[in-house]
């Protein structure tokens, strides 16, 4: 998806994936207790085995497209439901199973805090990592789950979070 950026005035190539390689809670773990308490993967990690964590996809559809822009995020599940999903890793079919309530345990800088926003957790066939739908609140990422973000408003956020990880 081709477009002219409004933010630099370049033609960009599609925006820039971003997914967070494990939930905040980590970094809360203290540095001599990360190799006995914490158990992560690319897609689960589990806390001093009573916080439990997956990764999912938080896509916002892209207004006047049919495509959506999706952060990679971390949502906490009971631990029940994490082991639901666990079993149901390597299964084809299990969209069927759920959804279930989680956390929003990563951050996104280029809104206001995130962390600990409401959702629902719904998994996906073959493999495709869960899909999370926000609680319908006034928050600007909930808005713009429900509502759709602007490809002006997206090409400025992807410039702001470059600009993040520079800082
Ligand atoms: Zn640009």
């Amino acid at each position: 998806m081709k477009y002219l950026c409004a933010t630099c005035n370049a033609e960009h190539d599609g925006f820039p994936s971003w997914g967070s390689d494990r939930p905040a809670a980590y970094w809360d773990v203290p540095q001599e207790k990360l190799e006995s308490d914490v158990f992560l993967t690319s897609d689960s990690c589990v806390i001093a085995d009573r916080f439990f964590f997956i990764r999912a996809c938080l896509d916002l559809p892209i207004i006047g497209t049919d495509e959506s822009y999706s952060w990679g995020v971390w949502v906490s599940l009971s631990e029940t439901n994490f082991f639901i999903w666990q079993d149901n890793y390597e299964v084809a079919e299990r969209s069927h199973i759920g959804p279930f309530f989680g956390w929003l345990c990563s951050s996104l800088s280029v809104y206001p805090d995130t962390l600990h926003m409401k959702t629902m957790v719904h998994f996906r066939n073959h493999g495709q990592r869960p899909l999370i739908e926000l609680d319908d609140t006034d928050h600007p990422l909930s808005i713009h789950q429900r509502a759709g973000i602007t490809i002006e408003e997206l090409s400025a956020m992807m410039h702001r979070l470059e600009e993040d990880n520079r800082a």
